[in-house]
């Protein structure tokens, strides 16, 4: 396997614990990894002033490759969050999340194979609001009033939902990209194109116009996104790839990792044209930090992701077969796992888990 310098960033909370034994998982798989660590998180606002220090942003500009810990999001700052700053400074478009049935973790479903692609950059998620009664909304208000848009009640707050032509064809084109690329079938569009004709219609137009172009190579459909969610708890299987705008992507993700057996397994990645941070799901989890209580199963399935990116596909296919032997085993399982599967069994710790991972790469 050929050297690659990655930045690492253990982040907070649980952080520093899921990276360490993702690290100890990659080490024994034979990943050859040098790790450049940053930081990141709310325990350097005091002497930063910022949770991100603008050295972490250049060693990753450095590295082109990084792989985080979660990060806790500081209320009341005024500083939105590390993974919303990270995304916008790296142009990392697309939120990728496979979420692949493990089974043994739980999950509701045994058969889901399906790969997340969500639009990391605009709709909802922008942040373009106007609080009720300021200026700025009280001139849109009129606005709409006087082009015939529509009446807005003079006591709301107001989001704006921008979905544009160059932001929807870059994640379309990505999906139909990752789908040849990973030899997948079919690429589904989901959307709310019916009700909101001029932002979900322009991303079902642009998205029809970049599937023309996969004709013969890669099936196309697309899905209302309620009709979309009945769909996936009903049968999983019918869907391949999926392409969303970013507010439905987010919420779709959470919905198809509890089916598989929650936050604790699912892994994901931030990818632009020059840059790729790799990070689990879940959050921080204040709740369990320190305590050698996680699961790092989501940040070392993150890490398989990073091998693939980087190339190095048989040893990733070594780490997630090492994970699927751990589960279908059952011995040594972390304890929101004995929770999902409704066992009165103890969790085992972290580095528990993490020793069982290691002996199952052998
Ligand atoms: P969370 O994901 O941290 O925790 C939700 C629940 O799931 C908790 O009960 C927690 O103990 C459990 N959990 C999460 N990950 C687990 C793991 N690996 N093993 C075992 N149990 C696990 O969500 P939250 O409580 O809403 O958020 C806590 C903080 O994390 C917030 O500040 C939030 O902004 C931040 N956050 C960061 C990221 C990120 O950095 N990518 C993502 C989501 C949330």
């Amino acid at each position: 396997m050929a050297k690659h310098t990655v930045t690492l960033i253990p982040g907070d909370g649980i952080g520093p614990e899921t990276t360490a034994a993702m690290q100890r998982v990659l080490a024994a798989a034979g990943a050859d990894i040098e790790w450049e660590v940053a930081e990141a998180g709310a325990h350097l606002m005091e002497e930063y002033g910022t949770p991100l220090p603008d050295s972490t942003v250049d060693a990753i500009k450095r590295n082109k490759v990084a792989i985080k810990g979660p990060v806790t999001t500081p209320v009341g700052t005024g500083f939105r969050s590390v993974n919303v700053a990270l995304r916008k400074e790296l142009e990392t478009y697309v939120n990728l999340r496979p979420v692949l049935s493990v089974p043994g973790a739980g999950g509701r479903f045994e058969d889901v194979d399906i790969v997340i692609v969500r639009e990391n950059t605009e709709d909802l998620y922008a942040g373009v609001e106007f609080a009720m009664n300021t200026p700025g909304a009280e001139k849109l208000i009129q606005l709409a009033a006087d082009e015939g848009a529509g009446v807005i009640r003079p006591d709301s707050g107001l989001s704006i939902k921008a979905i544009s032509v160059t932001g929807t064809e870059r994640i379309v084109r990505y999906a139909f990209e990752y789908a040849l690329a990973q030899g997948r079938k079919k690429v589904t569009a989901v959307h709310k194109a019916n009700i909101m004709k001029h932002s979900d219609g322009l991303f079902l137009r642009v998205a029809r116009e970049v599937a023309a172009e996969y004709e013969g190579r890669v099936a196309f459909d697309d899905k209302i996104v309620d009709a979309f969610c009945m769909n996936l708890v009903i049968d999983p299987s019918q869907f391949d790839v999926i392409v969303f705008p970013n507010l439905y992507g987010d919420i779709a993700s959470d919905l198809a990792a509890g089916m598989v057996g929650g936050l604790g397994i699912a892994p994901g990645a931030n990818i632009g044209d020059e840059y790729a941070v790799f990070e689990a799901v879940h959050g921080s989890a204040p709740d369990i930090a320190g305590k050698d209580l996680c699961n790092p199963t989501a940040e070392v399935l993150s890490a398989a992701m990073m091998l693939d990116y980087l190339g190095e596909q048989e040893c990733a296919e070594r780490v997630r077969a090492a994970v699927r032997k751990v589960y279908a085993d059952g011995s040594n399982l972390t304890g929101d796992i004995r929770k999902s599967t409704r066992s009165s069994l103890p969790g085992c710790t972290c580095t528990e888990f993490t020793d069982a991972l290691i002996a199952a790469l052998a």
